[in-house]
């Protein structure tokens, strides 16, 4: 079997055009713009770049967008205070704070002062309490789990019974990734780096997320034949095959061998990430929509 390829750069780019369309609507009809601020701290040029693709999501989508970029060495007190004006700005529906911070700012002191209804990465504990207690329809959803969901929808449908894998426990991807397949009512187990024989683990799943941050790591002979491959990871590795010194993007998933066993499959690159910078713009979208008193979109 030769799994089909789910393309997330179409279907990111589909739901980018559906947010600028609905964006405009909210301002032809409320007049509320919805406004997106991104601080960045620092220079590492990988955040620089994920900024200025989320700059420019933002503008696409019609809305108001603006960026704070800040020295490597500002202090936690500036920072805070910052992220205080933002939340009392009206014209901004969504903060996002651009990880990894410097070592000496306190990462869950900047995430936990954005306002909950602000905070459209979705990792402030209200927004993750919601997520838990099933009110999805009042949390922050964070985006790359909540659009790995969207691509295993898109390619399977209702998921309600399905067996669900999820590789990996980090409160951005993995925690909230097993929770959302549980409110879709998949049997949900979440692999870890204590997990004993992960692969026969891997191969009892009908859905398989792999957010682990290893090259490559899950083996094709790991995957049950049909199964839905998510691989949220973005690795560089070495590809001296491309010229010296050349480098490529890989996954968390050996996708040569996967995609002979799998159903579906994400490739990396153009698979979960378009999705992620799709989402940060949906949940400004409903943030401010939020405000004006609507209600979400589906
Ligand atoms: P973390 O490093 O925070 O978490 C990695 C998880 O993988 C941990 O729970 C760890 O287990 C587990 N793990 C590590 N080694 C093994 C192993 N050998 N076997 C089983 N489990 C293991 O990573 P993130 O969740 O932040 O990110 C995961 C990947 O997703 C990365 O490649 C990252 O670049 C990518 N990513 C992609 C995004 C996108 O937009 N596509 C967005 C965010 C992340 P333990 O807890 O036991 O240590």
């Amino acid at each position: 079997m030769t799994a089909t390829r789910i393309d997330g750069k179409a279907i990111a780019g589909e739901l980018r055009a559906k947010i600028a369309v609905e964006a405009e609507k909210l301002i032809n009809e409320t007049k509320v713009v919805p406004g997106l601020a991104v601080i960045i701290v620092g220079e590492d040029p990988a955040s620089q770049v994920y900024v200025a693709s989320k700059g420019r999501a933002a503008n696409e989508c019609n809305f108001h967008s603006v960026q704070h970029t800040l020295a490597v060495d500002t202090s936690e007190e500036a920072l805070l205070s910052l992220v205080d004006e933002l939340n009392n700005d009206i014209a901004i529906h969504g903060i996002l704070v651009q990880l990894p911070l410097p070592d000496h700012i306190d990462e869950s002191k900047v995430l936990n002062l954005i306002r909950p209804d602000k905070d459209v990465d979705g990792f402030h504990p209200i927004n993750v309490g919601l997520l838990t207690a099933g009110e999805r329809d009042k949390a922050m959803v964070p985006c790359t789990p909540a659009g790995s969901l969207i691509l295993t929808k898109r390619v399977l449908g209702d998921l309600s019974g399905k067996t669900a894998v999820v590789v990996g426990r980090s409160n951005i991807v993995g925690k909230p990734m097993a929770a959302l397949l549980l409110a879709e009512s998949c049997t949900v187990t979440i692999a870890h780096s204590r997990t004993k024989d992960l692969p026969a683990v891997v191969r009892g799943a009908d859905i398989v997320v792999a957010a682990v941050g290893r090259p490559q790591m899950v083996k094709g002979d790991w995957i049950k034949e049909g199964a839905c491959v998510i691989d949220v990871g973005i690795n560089r590795i070495p590809a001296p095959e491309r010229g010296e010194g050349k480098t490529r993007l890989v996954g968390d998933v050996d996708y040569d061998s996967a995609v002979e066993r799998a159903g579906f499959i994400t490739p990396v690159p153009g698979g979960v990430g378009p999705m992620t910078i799709a989402l940060l713009m949906a949940n400004t979208l409903t943030a401010a929509r939020r405000t004006a008193g609507l209600d979400d979109l589906d």
